[in-house]
């Protein structure tokens, strides 16, 4: 028999604030927000019913850059970092993600990317894929950009390019113009964002590649999805820059930020939002993502590689916790960066919001402490009092 839910009574962030409402759930989309709803199917349909009360009702949270195949490397095979589970994701709220590969395009490629993808769609949550790695010429799937964003569903874009660190292929304006170019073109005929997810090193030359096609080319600076826009104080106010000329920037969250703030510069994300927000840039403008199994390398200034460490998807909400708790920021804005800012800037229909239509993809956190309770993907209670509830193939109930 078909289940419908019903979350009674919850504090609903669609994500602007809505007030105290009712979440119905059908077919595993939201089919109405309101007041008292009922839903009387004639014993049809079962109708389960989640208390909301103490709730706030967010969006399922988007990830935009998570090495779901895992990733790192950078210190020999064995740092090779372990793929993402279904856990990793839905314990931290994530019900949809973008998987990309990074430093190593060869021990991973394109091909185990969109099979992981696929494997974790089938275990319950939405995925999308980046085609290519740090690496130009971009290595695709098929024989071409063009090709694997129109053809291949999962493909959005491009990505993690990296330019402006001793990691990436150190592209040319040319060879960079034309990856842009294609992912445009291939987003247009598809009707895909087709991004072009930018990995920005620590090199003094920040973003200068993105600003030079955008500004001696007709490519617009929306094609573009920078990312570690936080990971140095100098990039960042570049990349403010950026967003005030319309471009959309993704801050990496940390778990560890205390850690990370006293070792090197790099900005705190509530720092940075509250920051972004008080310049008058628009709060649709900024996104934050986790870099989820992305390795941390540490290489000291002759780049000689020094440790690493791994980046965890339970930083999202923490991040957002900060802003709230820490800057003041309204919880309505600072869980855009994490829902309908990603699905807008991704493309994502169906994506990032609670409203009639959209896939009921829910998180239910504590309102006193913005921690987790309930999880909901495409209807699904994936994790309920905390606790996950459906497990990935391998995972153990
Ligand atoms: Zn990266």
């Amino acid at each position: 028999m078909s289940i419908a839910t019903i979350i009674r009574n919850a504090k609903v962030y669609q994500p602007e604030y809505a007030g105290r409402k009712d979440i119905l759930i059908l077919n595993g989309k939201i089919a109405a927000v309101g007041e008292n709803l009922t839903a009387d199917f004639g014993g049809c349909i079962e109708v389960r019913e989640i208390q909301g009360e103490g709730m706030a009702a967010v969006p399922g949270f988007i990830d935009s850059h998570e090495h779901i195949l895992g990733g790192g490397g950078e210190g020999g095979f064995h740092t090779r970092t372990p793929e993402a589970s279904l856990k990793d994701l839905t314990m931290n709220g994530i019900t949809t993600v973008v998987g990309c590969i990074g430093t190593d395009g060869i021990g991973r490629d394109m091909t185990a990317l969109l099979a992981k993808a696929h494997g974790l769609e089938n275990e319950g949550i939405s995925t999308y894929a980046y085609t290519g790695s740090y690496q130009v010429p971009v290595r695709t799937l098929t024989d071409s950009i063009l090709k694997d964003i129109m053809m291949l569903d999962k493909v959005i874009g491009v990505g993690e390019v990296a330019i402006s660190d001793h990691r990436s292929s150190q592209p040319t304006f040319q060879e960079f113009a034309r990856i842009a170019a294609d992912a445009r073109v291939a987003g247009m005929l598809s009707g895909k964002a087709g991004i072009i997810n930018v990995h920005l090193g620590d090199s003094p030359r920040k973003l200068d590649l993105i600003q030079k096609v955008v500004h001696d080319t007709e490519i617009p600076a929306s094609q573009f999805l920078p990312t570690h826009v936080n990971r140095n104080a100098a990039l960042f106010d570049d990349c403010l820059q950026f967003a005030k000329e319309g471009g959309t920037i993704d801050f990496t969250g940390n778990e560890d930020i205390d850690y990370w703030e006293t070792i090197c510069d790099e900005v705190r994300v509530c720092k940075g939002i509250r920051r972004l927000l008080d310049m008058g840039i628009s709060s649709d403008r900024f996104t934050i993502s986790s870099d989820g199994q992305g390795s941390m390398p540490v290489f000291n200034a002759r780049g000689e590689f020094q440790g690493i460490g791994i980046g965890k998807a339970s930083c999202l909400l923490k991040e957002v916790r900060e802003c709230v708790q820490k800057e003041d920021i309204p919880l309505e804005t600072a869980v855009k960066g994490i829902t309908s800012n990603p699905a807008s800037v991704l493309k994502l229909s169906g994506k990032g919001h609670i409203k009639p239509g959209y896939d009921a993809d829910i998180c239910l956190l504590k309102e006193d402490t913005l921690t987790l309770d309930t999880v909901i993907a495409k209807g699904q209670v994936m994790v309920q009092d905390g606790k996950q509830v459906v497990f990935g193939t391998f995972e153990k109930a």
